[in-house]
């Protein structure tokens, strides 16, 4: 099975007034178009699992938010939630894929959003899942508090304009590592440039506080679930980079890949709980919805 991508029409207020499955090697995107030129849009990736999209009405939701964000109007929920259907509908013979959805300020000048559902199988992650990644810390250059100084910044929205987050992923590459922990210019723990970062620390699961200008995480918050469903605490607080010492196990927590477990951040070696770690897989491939 290959990739699956279905169009959307949507009107200047955001409604969706129709789609269509079209070829995913056809050139559907105008060359000036926003999404294109400016990365001037948001996006969300969901994951399927035996086609059914998970967590999808936090993504829609989230989507939502983001869009106010970048004052792209309301987000038609219902029209997009019948696009992810459609493709999670054709990949259904998939144990596990994904879709993303694309919401664009449109081609420059029309004043008509864009956007479209795209999906294709996953990789394979399984590797990751098991044996685990390392991780550096790398410096945001923002504030903790830059989310409520500096709006314009989008921190804590999807968008398009991903660009820094890909080139983060490269400096790990280039340092030996498999990903990044954002850490903001005051010393905060934050996130990964796709994921969401979850310390075990004294038992306890402990992710950094939403209002630091993070992507609020939708695998991070079922994984919550769980975790409390298994008698494992968990919460949200301001973590220190130190706080990286006190931890015994790490994940970072994302749509598709799920659950890795971190066995290295920088120079610290962690325990991979295996146990751990496959309960919270088990669960979050799993979800149905
Ligand atoms: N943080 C960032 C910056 C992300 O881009 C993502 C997802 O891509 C996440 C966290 C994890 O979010 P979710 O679990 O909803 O995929």
């Amino acid at each position: 099975m290959s990739a699956v991508l279905v169009l959307l029409e949507l009107a200047p207020d955001g409604l969706v007034r129709g789609s269509r499955r079209v070829d995913p090697a056809a050139a559907v995107l105008s060359a000036a178009d926003l999404a294109a030129t400016r990365g001037d849009g948001v996006f969300e990736t969901v994951s399927i699992a035996h086609g059914h999209p998970q967590a999808l009405e936090a993504h829609l939701a989230r989507m939502g938010r983001s869009a106010a964000m970048l004052d792209l109007g309301a987000v038609d929920v219902d029209g997009w939630r019948a696009a992810v259907h459609e493709v999670a509908d054709a990949l259904a013979d998939e144990p596990e894929s994904w879709v993303k959805i694309v919401l664009s300020r449109g081609v420059e000048g029309s004043g008509i959003p864009s956007g479209f559902a795209w999906g294709a199988p996953s990789p394979d992650h399984r590797i990751a899942r098991s044996d685990g990644v390392r991780a550096v810390t790398l410096d945001r250059g923002l504030r903790s508090d830059a989310a409520a100084t500096s709006p314009w910044l989008l921190a804590g929205a999807k968008t398009l304009s991903y660009g820094v987050n890909m080139a983060a992923k490269r400096e790990a590459a280039r340092r030996g590592a498999d990903d990044v922990i954002f850490v903001s210019s005051d010393g905060l723990l934050l996130e990964g440039p796709t994921a969401n970062l979850v310390l075990r620390i004294a038992g306890e699961l402990v992710t950094p506080a939403l209002e630091l200008g993070i992507l609020p995480g939708t695998s991070q918050a079922d994984l919550f679930r769980w975790a409390e469903t298994a008698g494992i605490p968990t919460a949200y607080r301001r973590l220190p980079v130190s706080a990286l010492d006190d931890a015994d196990a790490a994940w970072l927590v994302s749509s598709v890949r799920h659950a890795a477990p971190l066995h290295t951040i920088d120079d610290r070696r962690l325990d991979v709980d295996r146990e751990v770690t496959a309960g919270a897989n088990a669960f979050l491939l799993g979800r149905t919805e």
